[in-house]
């Protein structure tokens, strides 16, 4: 039986700002995806909340691309969407970017990351689930797990993964992709991953039979919107163990923090900071960024799950270090690196601020502008 693993989310109001989700809310977006169990649309359902965003991770048999799974989605977050209204929650319902659903959520607002496969004797899968942040997020990890043996012992020692992985990169500007193998085209991957305000890994997949392995949320909603609607936070589905990398592989990149995009407005710097479900509440600078990871095994079909991964005190290190970084990226305050460069602010509020000033730039002349005693430039 093929079986489809169906990650969709959305933010639809956020308690209090931008740092949660009522619940209210929470139980209506549930009780909307419950009913859809109930009618056998999908075999199971597990609600994850990170930040102010809601993901509905969902079994089925029905394909990835499922126009009834979509809509089963979308309805449970635009009937949360009217609770978040009457509420009065912060930006409530400002990932539905379409007025009534068409046949598939792509394009419509949620993140989606959907993957079909053969149920394994034992399947186990982690979803992780970011805030604050954008999907490229993820190319560092995902680098790490599947192709970085100083990371993943099993791409060394394990005979079925070591023929390596293609990883499939899209071009977040164009759309466009290209499928990259490793470990042979690992420095031509790198070219691309590592530029992470452009390129974004969508997929990875097996090398030896080409069965997938891991599958990210790729919209970037400013883009589909034309203007900036809210940030992007991110969803990402890895397999575990026996041909993939073990659990705690899959973890370890998360141990080490990094730098992503996404903290305050959209607009700022910051470390991704790995967190138990509780913690997942974001109010300092609205940040830092934050990432949970929900670990099922799944069981004719059925989420036996979620585990929360990071409630470990292992990754307790990885969390004060988060808050170091944090320390030292505030210092910055408005000034760049802690802000994002000019390219990457062009769907924020911004361009609103420049188009005020844009007259009053003047071609730059050798002798400085004088002032009168009233302080205003002499002509
Ligand atoms: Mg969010």
């Amino acid at each position: 039986m093929r079986l489809t693993l169906s990650v969709i989310k959305a933010d639809i109001g956020g308690f209090v700002g931008h740092s949660s989700v009522h619940k209210d809310v929470l139980a209506k977006v549930r009780e909307v995806a419950e009913e859809g169990k109930d009618k056998g649309i999908i075999r199971d359902l597990s609600v994850l909340v990170c930040g102010d965003d809601i993901a509905l991770v969902m079994t089925h048999t029905k394909g990835v691309d499922s126009s009834e799974v979509h809509e089963l989605a979308w309805n449970a977050f635009k009937e949360g969407t009217e609770v978040a209204k009457k509420l009065k929650m912060y930006g409530a319902g400002q990932d539905l970017l379409a007025e009534a659903f068409s046949g598939n959520v792509k394009g419509m607002g949620p993140g989606i990351a959907e993957m079909e496969f053969v149920e394994r004797k034992s399947e186990p899968v982690i979803v992780f689930f970011a805030d604050k942040t954008s999907p490229s997020a993820w190319n560092l990890p995902l680098y790490e797990m599947f192709a970085d043996p100083m990371n993943t012992a099993g791409l060394v020692i394990d005979p079925s993964m070591h023929e390596g992985f293609i990883f499939d990169v899209m071009d977040a500007y164009t759309g466009m992709g290209i499928q990259l193998k490793t470990p042979e085209e690992l420095y031509d991957l790198l070219v691309f991953i590592g530029a992470t305000s452009r390129y974004v890994v969508r997929a990875v997949y097996r090398k030896s039979d080409g069965e997938i392995a891991a599958a990210a949320s790729t919209q970037k909603l400013s883009f589909m919107a034309g203007r900036y609607v809210g940030k992007d936070d991110p969803v990402l589905i890895v397999r575990a163990q026996s041909g993939f990398p073990a659990v705690g592989e899959i973890l370890e990149p998360f141990a080490r923090p990094w730098l992503v995009e996404g903290w305050m407005r959209g607009s700022h710097t910051g470390p991704l900071m790995p967190v138990a479900f509780k913690n997942a509440k974001p109010t300092r600078f609205d940040g830092p960024p934050r990432v949970i990871a929900a670990g099922y095994q799944i069981a004719d079909g059925y989420l036996i799950g979620p585990s929360d991964l990071f409630d470990d005190p292992a990754f307790d290190h990885a969390r004060e270090e988060c808050n170091k970084m944090s320390d030292i990226l505030r210092r910055q305050g408005i000034f760049e690196p802690h802000r994002l460069p000019p390219e990457e602010m062009e769907y924020t509020t911004l361009p609103k601020v420049l188009e005020k000033l844009k007259d009053r730039f003047k071609l730059v002349e050798t002798e400085r502008p004088k002032f009168s005693s009233e302080g205003e430039i002499a002509e």
